[in-house]
């Protein structure tokens, strides 16, 4: 095939899966398919005529697609997704079947719940759940099945997943944004949609390797092993030259990912090695939230296909950079307009500076939900160190509109500088206008010209939960600010005032420095800036009533929603650290102790002959000494990290075991971790029992 030719089929197969507004267009009558776009763009509820319709439409194109099944696609409080299948079949009087879709099938479905966390908001034998219809993110077709995105709720009205209460943050800024939109006079506006765009990044390892390492296996992540000779420091793997293998796999997921109609934009070598991104064309948040989703589950299928594991672990290896998810947000009037864009001459734009500074204000008041939107064991290994924010929150805003703000604040008039041109230097080149600012990559939550990145989330996360979180405290502030300004005599005066306030009650939020250093830890804490350093630390934050208040004044969570959230999260720290240390202790115990025994006695047979052909233990000796040594170290750390996990059982609520895990047993599988990776390096690579850094980061 061609290259143009492979192209043009591009645009052919892109969403060819996806019962979207095209396939809609086509086989629904106009009158429903007005309705289903109402719901789609304006968010107006859909009447209940029109589900059978709809249901019938869309099994018709689904079974011409090959499906014989639909699903009602949820996204439970695992952090994943679920599905349950049923058969399109359905039995007809004379015995035969036909293929059959209803109304009430398409709009609520009734999984057991009793199976995913729901954090102590159920009792165990409480089993009814429901899921229904989001109408808002299309249905889809994958392995021969109609998958049709829900929500999914208890008998009694809890909330169980991620999506509806994201679902609703959104229709909260929509109607705050809306009010602020209203007070400079555009009547046009009738919707404020949220945009996302999740940078996704992830490792390719060897399948074979990965398989024979129990840590990777059962934990995501490698819980030994030593620093290889070589590692990012070349820094000669960032862009760098894709190969082949890694980019049959890039080409095989993009072509699946197309066709669900995910827009795959660029995928590029990231700063480690077998370190890669991949980013997609910005979407409504819910849609983008459920694109990750798929977009997780298909990188892991893929790699299969081509003897890859994808690995999704926030740090998979100690010494080399982690994963995460850059999270870009924005918000748009249906309009046109992107309300985050300040346009050539921002000290003019007031409608920009004042969503601008709502945004610093919400994030300065609201910054530990923030930080516990990205709190996960896996991401306590990478935040705070030194590849990813710190686990401090602060806004990074460049330079040009931190003037243009401190010159509101104190009512002077800001003097633009003027557009430099970027001189490369050689005549042949093209000369280029500047951006107006340096990046900033060190920052957690950073404007990026026409949006803000939050740069804390691990890469498994879900992005629901802090865009939820986004949503939710801009929705605040907007609230506050609309209060004060529709009362206002003089808008103008009232609008000045009220920025000039913000700027500087809240300028503290602002740091342009570097992110990574020493200096700032201190300098946060001097700004009273909350350093939450793990996920132990972090969560609790979540049940302050001060935060609870804006969520149940908005209706977005309930107290027992948020209890039950936090309870699951710190339960799934607690739970993800006890695997850990199980799987250490059995490595160590089946694998590397016996390991180093061996050795031992080779060397030990090897003294025994040298000595009786009258020669020096010498080197042998030497190195038995120091085996020796690190044998027994790693004998006492077993037994010591042995011990932390009986002494775990005596804690029983989340909170207090979270912390046991966090000051004891991490600790001690850390000092076991040391032991461990020093034998490796003196150890013979013919005896060490699983493969090294050196071959799972280079070999592929
Ligand atoms: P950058 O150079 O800042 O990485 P890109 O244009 O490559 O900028 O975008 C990075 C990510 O941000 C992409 O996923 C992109 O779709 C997303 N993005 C761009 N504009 C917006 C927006 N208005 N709202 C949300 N996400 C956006
Ligand atoms: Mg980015």
């Amino acid at each position: 095939m061609s290259e143009t030719m492979k192209k043009q089929n591009i645009a052919d197969y892109f969403g060819c899966n996806v019962f979207n507004e095209t396939v809609m267009r086509a086989r629904l009558p106009r009158n429903v398919f007005n309705a289903v776009m109402n719901t789609k763009n304006l968010g107006t509820a859909l009447d209940s005529t029109v589900a059978d319709i709809v249901a019938n439409a869309m099994k018709d194109w689904a079974v011409e697609k090959g499906a014989t099944h639909y699903t009602h696609w949820f996204q439970p409080m695992t952090g994943i997704t679920a599905e349950k299948h049923d058969s399109f079949l359905s039995p007809t009087d004379n015995g035969k079947v036909i293929l059959e879709f209803s109304g009430k099938e398409l709009v609520k479905g009734e999984p057991d719940a009793s199976s995913f966390p729901s954090g102590g908001l159920r009792a165990t034998f409480e089993a009814r759940g429901y899921t229904a219809w989001d109408p808002t993110s299309n249905a889809f077709i994958k392995d021969n099945s109609l998958y049709i995105p829900t929500a999914f709720c208890s008998y009694t009205g809890e909330v169980l997943d991620k999506k509806t209460p994201l679902l609703r943050s959104m229709e909260v800024i929509n109607q705050q944004s809306l009010r602020i939109l209203r007070l400079f006079g555009n009547n046009k506006a009738t919707r404020v949609i949220t945009t996302v765009g999740a940078e996704q990044e992830y490792f390719l390892i060897d399948k074979k390797l990965f398989e024979q390492r129990k840590d990777l296996l059962l934990a995501g992540r490698t819980l030994f092993g030593a620093k290889p000779p070589k590692g990012q420091e070349l820094e000669d793997h960032y862009f760098g030259n894709i190969k082949k293998r890694v980019s049959d796999f890039m080409k095989d997921l993009d072509m699946e990912l197309w066709k669900l109609g995910i827009f795959a934009k660029t995928e590029h070598n990231e700063a480690a090695p077998a370190q890669h991104e991949l980013a997609p064309l910005f979407t409504t948040a819910n849609i983008a939230a459920d694109h990750n989703q798929l977009t997780m589950e298909l990188m892991k299928k893929i790699a299969l296909k081509h003897d890859l594991v994808c690995l999704l672990h926030e740090k998979p290896f100690a010494g080399v950079n982690g994963s995460g998810k850059h999270n870009n947000w924005s918000l748009s009037a249906n309009d046109g307009q992107n309300l985050l864009d300040p346009g050539d001459t921002p000290q003019e734009n007031l409608q920009f500076l004042l969503f601008l500074c709502a945004i610093i204000k919400a994030v300065h008041m609201y910054s530990p939900l923030l930080r516990l939107s990205a709190a996960s064991a896996g991401n306590d290994h990478r935040l705070g160190a030194n590849e990813a924010p710190p686990a401090i929150v602060s806004m990074f805003i460049g330079s040009n509109l931190e003037d243009v703000l401190y010159a509101l604040e104190k009512g002077k008039t800001y003097l633009a500088p003027t557009n430099e041109e970027f001189v490369i230097g050689v005549d042949a080149l093209p000369n280029f206008p500047k951006d107006a600012t340096d990046r900033n990559r060190t920052s957690p939550f950073a404007f990026t010209g026409n949006k803000f990145e939050f740069r804390m989330l691990g890469s498994s996360d879900s992005i629901s939960c802090v865009n939820t979180i986004i949503n939710t405290i801009v929705a605040q502030v907007l609230s506050d600010f609309a209060d004060e300004l529709e009362k206002a005599d003089d808008f103008d005066s009232a609008l000045h005032k009220l920025m000039a306030k913000t700027i500087s009650e809240h300028k503290q939020i602002i740091f342009n420095g570097n992110g990574y250093s020493e200096e700032w830890v201190i300098e946060a804490e001097r700004r009273g800036l909350p350093n939450l350093v793990t996920t132990a630390d972090a969560l609790p934050h979540y049940l302050l009533d001060d935060y609870v208040k804006i969520f149940e004044n908005f209706k977005v969570y309930t107290r027992a929603e948020i209890a039950s959230r936090t309870e699951i999260l710190l339960d799934n720290y607690s739970k993800v650290i006890n695997i850990e240390a199980l799987v250490m202790l059995d490595m160590s115990n089946k694998q590397i102790l016996p390991s180093a025994i061996k050795y031992t006695k080779e060397l030990c047979d090897t003294i025994i002959s040298k000595k009786a052909i009258g020669l020096e233990g010498g080197a042998e000796e030497k190195l038995v000494k120091r085996l020796s040594n690190l044998t027994d170290g790693l004998s006492e750390a077993i037994d010591t990290l042995n011990q932390k996990i009986i002494d775990s059982k005596n804690y029983n609520v989340a909170q207090e075991l979270s912390k046991f895990c966090k000051t004891e047993i991490l600790p001690s599988m850390q000092t076991l971790r040391v032991l461990a990776d020093e034998l490796e390096t003196i150890m013979p690579e013919s005896l060490w029992p699983f493969p090294t850094y050196l071959e799972l980061l280079f070999m592929i």
